[in-house]
């Protein structure tokens, strides 16, 4: 578990091997003029992770999947491990993306299934909730990812394998965000819960990213937040200047 603030890119099903090694190259040319202040990782398509992985050797950038499926080997067509991931070389896993819980109908049972079995690999589980712009317009912003939290969590979690990201549905890929004070509203509730959750001991340092329409001009305002623990970044993380521009405004 680290101290530092995390900055984590998801780059989504985008980028070719070349594409996706170039931007990688890219980010770690500029960290290795300037270290930052973070932690970094980028989480590319699995068709990408082990030339990113390759490119990446050497830099202080991490690697993570963008999902996995419960089981570590078995008849899942189409499915890839945790074990396989970690074998790539990847350091965490996204799990519970907004995009699987609508694109894939991910309940939080399968999450909470998946991020078990990311931490039985040896892979921090990065488990992202969030609510949607109807819940948030109902007042329902703290009981959602309460919910979420305690559902999606596995037993025995801990602030050393696992890594929040708040999200609200409405904010990703839209341009808008929610305010400051909203985020660190929603973020400190978020820490009691995995207190609650967790117990003091295994929360302890627990990093709670923010996600959702994060780009160089709003970066500092949610990163500068004492409950904000990092940044799980989407459209922006596929610039290289972009992405480093967030990093830098990292405390
Ligand atoms: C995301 O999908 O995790 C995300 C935060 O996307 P964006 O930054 O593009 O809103």
């Amino acid at each position: 578990m680290s101290t530092r603030k995390l900055v984590c890119g998801n780059w989504k099903m985008n980028g070719l091997k070349a594409d996706s090694v170039a931007l990688v190259r890219a980010l770690a040319e500029r960290m290795a003029a300037a270290p930052p202040a973070c932690d970094v990782m980028v989480c590319p398509p699995f068709t990408a992770i082990d030339r990113v992985v390759a490119a990446a050797s050497g830099s202080a950038i991490a690697v993570g999947g963008q999902d996995c499926h419960a089981a570590a080997s078995g008849a899942h067509t189409g499915d890839i491990s945790a074990p396989m991931l970690r074998d790539l070389g990847c350091a965490a896993v996204i799990l519970g993306h907004s995009e699987r819980r609508t694109n894939h109908g991910e309940t939080d049972a399968q999450v909470r299934a998946k991020a078990a079995a990311a931490r039985q690999a040896g892979l921090v589980a990065i488990v992202a909730i969030g609510e949607t712009l109807a819940q948030r317009e109902a007042g329902e912003t703290l009981r959602v990812v309460a919910g979420q939290l305690r559902g999606s969590l596995p037993e025995g979690a801990s602030a050393a394998d696992t890594v929040i990201a708040y999200e609200p549905v409405w904010a990703i890929g839209t341009g808008r965000t929610p305010s400051p004070a909203d985020v660190a509203q929603v973020h400190e509730a978020i820490l009691a819960d995995a207190r609650a959750i967790m117990g003091e001991t295994k929360s302890a340092g627990l990093r709670v990213l923010y996600g959702g329409s994060v780009t160089p001009a709003n970066a500092q305002s949610f990163l500068t937040l004492a409950s904000v623990g990092g940044a799980l970044v989407g459209g922006a993380s596929l610039k290289a200047d972009q992405f480093w521009s967030i990093i830098q405004t990292c405390p």
